[in-house]
């Protein structure tokens, strides 16, 4: 049987590999473990001097435990044994009578990193990237993590690690005494040996240097005596609940048992930790994040066209606003030389500046080098002529929103470029098939819709207009990966799927509004609903007049929504959102945006009383069902492509698993009924539509 842990003596050290018989990376699968428990056994016996533990895998060390393993697992008892399992064959390798070191390369996170910790000593190639992030599937570090961390480095950066889920380069990890020390990737196997050599020759000296290097007097006060470290628990456990608004079951969790296993003999503290793992593991808030996992890693399986895409060298962004600046410094950012070109050189001049803006910020809150990420803005060129555009693969278009121009536009281009090259609009709501009318190669014209900000919403909608050719749409499907986002394949009707949802919504909570319903106090039911944003703070955000024009177009699109008479009454106002500084918040420079009342009285709404989370739910409803129907129309295929676009084009909240999945938990036949009731008195939108009424759920 082929194992994944491998073992050889070289000079009375033994030298663990690790290599998971199938796959590319180092999985923690019980499998996996099983071979370390026998390894760490074997090795009792044998009594090397010292022991390495390296990877074979060329991606890095080991990739973290089985999702599939936590996803299964519905009861609480169930799960603490499975973190008791894992503590207790890490503690036989922590426990073994001679030094061992962990040699990391590349990615060693979560359990893999666990592991590390429970060897004596760790050095770190320069890829090594550091993390544990469990945090972020709703759990906690459950083989020995939480305990083992706070007691190697400082107890504010383990926090800080461990709440965030952030990974730790080596040179930081190093700083930080999270490894001993660094050495270059192809002499990591030969510095791991000296460090393994010096160790058996006097490890109290070792150890003694990395308790200088993170002992301090900013430590001491805060950690050393009971008053500093209640503070910063204190302090951790506010942070912690400001970011995740109270939803999020795990951080509180994570604080308690580091609070309490810190004051505990290490045995105690582990029992604490898989305890809490056990509980964790089973709430729906963890399932919830693990589906959201499976969701962004589904553009891994491919589009599932039978086309292989066209290469991406070269690339042209057409409009340099607010979108065409955002993805050119994506385009830039991925290595790939892109043209910008405007009409007007004062836009190329700014979309220029916003694409730098972007490096520059990127810079700074990655620490890295602000010349070698500043660097990659010579990738970018400015232009207002059709120069260069006879080399390029793809054309993303990104001027005004307005069909007249883009097919202007549309046949200009095409006589600059290659038979070959795929143009992608970036509209947000006009007809693709439209568009490719006024084409001489439909076939190689489809939509790319980003989100705003392009460098930060994770969606791309691929929109295949009537004619777009699989070979079209399969190019964008990967060039979306390519610049690291995750594809959704929409069929082209108004809205595609997130605009058509949201703007329903956002359409939904001005007729309320109009009605009477204070939009401040909706604002802040959706937020305690977790949604990143109330509705009218997104209307700032998207920009007043894109708001109401996409709300124009759906509403002529579908008869059954009756178009809110309020944006078109905020655009006259004169307010344009955030980016005007003024619409229902005002915007002061590097401050919050705070409530602007004097929106009542310009637009004259009258407060009859304040939002009710049934009103919420209201817009919840109408959203499930436009779902319903964009299922149904097959704009997209599955619920999982509903949810993908939720999560990540909207900042749907993700502990609760997508708009589908929510359904799901509340009961699809329940809010069939709700969605009758309202329709009696509220109209055709909420007539349930077919889809919903025939399923129990969205899922099953
Ligand atoms: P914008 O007004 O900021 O920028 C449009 C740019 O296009 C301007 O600089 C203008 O000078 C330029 N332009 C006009 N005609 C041109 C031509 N013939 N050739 C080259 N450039 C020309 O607009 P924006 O917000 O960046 O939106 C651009 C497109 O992206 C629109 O279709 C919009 O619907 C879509 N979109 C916008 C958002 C958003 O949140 N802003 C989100 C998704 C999609």
């Amino acid at each position: 049987m082929s194992t994944a842990v491998g073992c050889e003596m070289h000079q009375g050290v033994a030298i663990v590999t690790l290599d998971a018989p199938d796959g590319k990376v180092n999985i923690l699968t019980s499998a996996f473990l099983h071979d370390l428990e026998s390894t760490a056994r074997r090795l009792e016996r044998k009594r090397p001097t010292a022991a390495v533990v390296l990877s074979a895998k060329s991606g890095g060390f080991i990739a973290g435990a089985d999702i599939r393993e936590i996803q299964r697992v519905t009861d609480a008892a169930e799960g603490a044994e499975l973190a008791r399992e894992g503590q207790r064959i890490f503690e036989l390798w922590s426990n073994l009578p001679f030094p061992v070191v962990a040699a990391i390369h590349g990615h060693c996170m979560g359990g893999g990193a666990e592991f590390a910790l429970a060897c004596d000593f760790r050095i770190a190639a320069p890829d090594a990237a550091i993390a544990l992030p469990e945090v972020r599937l709703g759990i906690l570090p459950g083989f020995g993590g939480t305990q083992r961390l706070p007691r190697l480095i400082p107890v504010e950066k383990a926090l800080e690690l461990i709440l965030t889920g952030r990974k730790v380069r080596a040179e930081k990890a190093f700083r930080i005494g999270l490894v001993d020390r660094i050495a270059p990737a192809d002499g990591l196997l030969d510095a791991a040996l000296v460090l393994a050599r010096e160790a058996v020759l006097d490890k109290r000296h070792l150890l003694a240097a990395r308790k200088r290097k993170t002992k301090g007097l900013r430590r001491w006060m805060l950690e050393k005596n009971p008053v500093g470290r209640t503070l910063l628990f204190r302090k951790a456990d506010k942070s912690a609940r400001a970011r995740s608004g109270g939803h999020y079951p795990a951080p509180p969790a994570i604080i308690e048992v580091m609070r309490k296993g810190l004051s505990l003999p290490l045995p105690k503290g582990l029992e604490l930790e898989a305890a809490e793992l056990g509980r964790l593991i089973t709430t729906p808030e963890c399932k919830n994040l693990v589906h959201v996992y499976f969701l962004s890693q589904r553009p891994g399986k491919g589009h599932g066209l039978r086309v292989e895409a066209r290469p991406l060298r070269r690339a042209a962004v057409l409009g340099a606003g607010t979108m065409g600046g955002g993805i050119a410094q994506l385009l830039a950012d991925r290595g790939i030389p892109v043209l910008l070109k405007d009409i007007r050189p004062e836009a190329v001049a700014a979309g220029l500046e916003q694409a730098r803006r972007i490096f520059g910020k990127e810079a700074s809150r990655k620490k890295k080098d602000r010349d070698a990420v500043t660097g990659k803005m010579e990738n970018i060129t400015g232009t207002v002529s059709y120069d260069g555009f006879h080399e390029v693969d793809l054309v993303v278009e990104a001027v005004v929103e307005k069909m007249t121009v883009k097919q202007t536009v549309l046949k200009e281009v095409e006589t600059h470029l290659p038979e070959s090259a795929v143009f992608a609009t970036n509209t947000s709501a006009l007809s693709v098939s439209e568009l490719q009318s006024a084409s001489t190669r439909p076939g190689n014209v489809g939509g790319m819709h980003f989100f705003n900000p392009v460098h930060r919403m994770p969606l791309v909608e691929i929109v295949r207009g009537g004619q777009t050719s699989d070979l079209s749409t399969a190019t964008l499907f990967e060039a979306a990966r390519r610049l690291g986002k995750i594809p959704v394949i929409v069929e082209d009707r108004p809205g595609f799927l997130v605009n058509r949802l949201l703007v329903a919504y956002l359409n939904e909570a001005c007729l309320l509004a109009d009605a009477g319903v204070d939009w401040l106090s909706l604002d802040q039911k959706a937020e305690e609903f977790g949604l990143p944003m109330g509705p009218f703070r997104l209307i700032d955000e998207v920009g007043i007049g894109i708001a109401a024009e996409v709300g124009k177009t759906l509403s002529r699109a579908f008869s059954y929504l009756p178009e809110s008479h309020l944006l078109p009454r905020i655009v006259s106002s004169g307010l344009t959102g955030k980016k005007g500084g003024k619409g229902f918040y005002l915007y002061p420079r590097k401050k919050k945006p705070v409530p602007n009342r004097a929106v009542d009285r310009q637009l004259g709404l009258r407060k009859l009383r304040n939002a009710t989370v049934f009103d919420m739910r209201k817009l919840l409803l109408l959203m499930v069902n436009e779902a319903g129907r964009c299922l149904e129309e097959n704009v997209v295929n599955t619920p999982e492509d509903v949810d993908t676009g939720m999560v990540f084009g909207t900042g749907f909240p993700p502990f609760r698993g997508g708009l589908c999945r929510w359904a799901d938990a509340e009961g699809l036949p329940g809010l069939v009924r709700e969605l009758e009731e309202i329709s009696a008195e509220a109209g055709r939108r909420y007539e349930p539509c077919a889809y919903i009424k025939e399923r129990d759920s969205f899922y099953h």
